[in-house]
């Protein structure tokens, strides 16, 4: 049995991962923890998922790694450097870091064919589309399309912030005479699921940070 702790357990993302994890019968949910919440809390756990805040989600992940604790992260908005920086902490002391901008399977083909559709066009801009609450923009996986597709190099991101949206995405490349599409929409956050429970059950077995969902995947 792993024993899992959700933090930001009371935010949209963590409740539905609360739910998720008390369902399978592999996982046990050690603690829910909360913005005022003592990090000590998580010495009762195996693995911390993290669906918080951009500005939350460093420090959370260091506590984390100072408690022997392995982490998935759900949040969106670390950098490069901040990646860097996890990856330190999480080889001194010996735990692992799984980070995902998007745990939709669908999500992560919609960047596998994007990938493979790159080579064969030129242009190519993304549209992303979420609710008027999400914080940061572009998002995370666009960013992440945008560096699979053109490595080092840019492709235009346009961001919306509706009410309405949950994760929406399309990558539009164009050539003279033709274009193509690939979209991807999660219209409900139990989408992001099977990514989590894969992600925590898996965790453990990582070496260091891992980044994206494709690792997992056997694509
Ligand atoms: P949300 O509803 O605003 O939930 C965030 C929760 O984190 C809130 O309950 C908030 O508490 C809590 N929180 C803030 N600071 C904290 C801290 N220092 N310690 C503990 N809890 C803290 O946001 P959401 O929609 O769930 O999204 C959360 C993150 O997940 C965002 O970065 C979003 O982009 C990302 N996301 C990722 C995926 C993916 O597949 N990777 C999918 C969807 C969303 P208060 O309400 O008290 O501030």
């Amino acid at each position: 049995m792993i024993r899992v702790a959700v933090i930001g357990a009371a935010g949209r993302m963590g409740t539905v991962t609360c739910g998720a994890v008390e369902r399978d019968d592999d996982l046990e949910l050690a603690a829910r923890i909360g913005r005022n919440d003592s990090l000590d809390r998580l010495s009762d756990a195996d693995v911390a998922v993290d669906f918080t805040t951009p500005q939350a989600v460093k420090d959370n992940v260091r506590a984390c790694l100072e408690h022997g604790v392995h982490v998935v992260v759900g949040t969106t908005g670390l950098s490069d450097d901040d990646v860097g920086e996890i990856e330190q902490w999480a080889r001194k002391h010996g735990r692992n870091v799984f980070i995902a901008p998007n745990f939709a399977r669908g999500a992560v083909l919609m960047m596998w064919f994007a990938q493979q559709a790159a080579r064969h066009f030129a242009a190519v801009e993304i549209v992303e589309r979420h609710s008027e609450k999400k914080l940061d923009a572009p998002s995370g996986t666009s960013k992440r399309t945008a560096s699979l597709m053109r490595p080092g190099g840019e492709v235009p991101i346009h961001s919306l912030r509706l009410p309405g949206s949950v994760a929406h995405q399309e990558v539009i490349f164009g050539s003279p005479g033709e274009t193509l599409t690939i979209r991807h929409d999660s219209v409900d956050r139990a989408s992001f699921m099977p990514g989590v429970l894969l992600a925590v059950k898996n965790v453990a077995s990582l070496d260091g940070v891992t980044v994206g969902l494709e690792r997992l995947l056997e694509l």
